[in-house]
């Protein structure tokens, strides 16, 4: 049988490296496509040797080379390609919209052009900061269109319209998640995110950095319950429809960084910033759409062995 041939936009970064390496097992072909902006190559160096494996370094934002656009059969595109943490975002934040537009309408004309399925990561930013709680897909969101997260939230939002108006007009195979805060192995120590950062300041004994008084939420999903519900997404289930994909256990990030003190048996304090502007107050995802959309799923990973692990993983690393 013809090996499906996918293509991962975004393959170096945490979770595009990852789905990569979940693809490679279940026994597709799989190109990785990334700027390395934020991701790193040492993540794929696990897979980079696999015959079925190719690397190709390219910006989503440009015209696509024809490495990509010459190729004949072409089932699947994830496009994952997107600076994911605040810092980084927020560092060039018209590259980050560009990205987010240009980027979405040139791996949607790839799709369209060689009829394959294509897949949105999107974000729990679609919500901004929440009404609601939890969120449910029918939530509109409470987003700010002119502050320091925009050019994420809104870019996201527009490629969310892009993904349902190709599949409108030209009847592109489109998927979207709303993906909530995901962590895992192969996080950058420091991409300035909560959880890589608590866990390298954990580790080197130095105060964990709280922003505001630490009662704000989050909901914080392993990366393996992720790639299974994209796995899902895209393979036997159709739903075109945004589907929430998170851990609806929602944790104060002050009660996380206690958490992280004491798996690592650290004895850091805790030095509270200012909060910074339009950050979520609560974040939790209704999942009822993804468990009837796709066979029940539910994340079954809980935090406390996620954190583990992952710590585990920056404690083994040299980063
Ligand atoms: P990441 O920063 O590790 O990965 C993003 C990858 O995209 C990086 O490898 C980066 O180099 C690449 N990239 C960025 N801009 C690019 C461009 N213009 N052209 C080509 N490659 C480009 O972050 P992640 O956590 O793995 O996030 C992956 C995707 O999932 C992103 O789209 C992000 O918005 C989405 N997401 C992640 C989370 C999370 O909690 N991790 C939550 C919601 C949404
Ligand atoms: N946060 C924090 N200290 C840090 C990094 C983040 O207190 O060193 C807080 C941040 O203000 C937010 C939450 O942790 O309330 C999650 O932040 P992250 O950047 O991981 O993700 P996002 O805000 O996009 O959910």
């Amino acid at each position: 049988m013809k090996r499906k041939l996918s293509l991962v936009f975004g393959g170096a970064g945490f979770i595009g490296s990852h789905l990569c390496r979940r693809l490679l097992s279940l026994g597709h072909e799989v190109i990785a496509v990334d700027n390395l902006s934020t991701g790193r190559i040492e993540n794929l160096a696990e897979v980079a040797a696999m015959p079925s494996f190719r690397f190709i370094r390219h910006d989503i934002t440009c015209a696509l080379p024809t490495a990509l656009t010459s190729l004949s059969a072409i089932d699947e595109i994830y496009n994952l390609a997107c600076p994911a943490s605040p810092r980084h975002y927020q560092s060039d934040p018209v590259k980050t919209m560009i990205t987010s537009v240009t980027g979405s309408i040139n791996l949607l004309e790839l799709a369209r052009a060689s009829d394959a399925r294509i897949l949105l990561a999107s974000t729990s930013e679609v919500y901004g900061d929440p009404l609601l709680s939890p969120q449910n897909e029918s939530y509109c969101g409470n987003v700010n269109t002119t502050g320091p997260r925009s050019c994420y939230d809104e870019g996201k939002r527009a490629a969310e319209t892009l993904f349902n108006d190709y599949r409108r007009m030209y009847d592109t195979d489109t998927r979207i998640v709303r993906i909530f805060n995901t962590y895992g192995p192969r996080m950058s120590a420091d991409d300035g995110r909560v959880i890589p950062a608590f866990i390298t300041q954990a580790l080197k004994g130095v105060p964990l950095t709280v922003n505001g008084d630490g009662s704000q939420t989050r909901s914080f999903m392993y990366i393996d319950d992720l790639i299974d519900a994209i796995i899902l997404m895209m393979g036997k289930y159709i739903t075109h429809s945004p589907v929430n994909l998170g851990n609806p256990v929602e944790i104060k990030i002050i009660e996380l960084a206690d958490m992280i003190k004491r798996i690592t048996g650290s004895t850091s304090t805790i030095d509270y910033r200012p909060m910074p502007q339009d950050d979520p107050r609560r974040r939790c995802p209704d999942i009822t759409r993804a468990r009837d959309a796709l066979g029940g799923w539910f994340p079954a990973v809980d935090l406390n062995y996620g954190l583990t692990a992952t710590i585990n993983y920056f404690k083994t690393s040299k980063i």
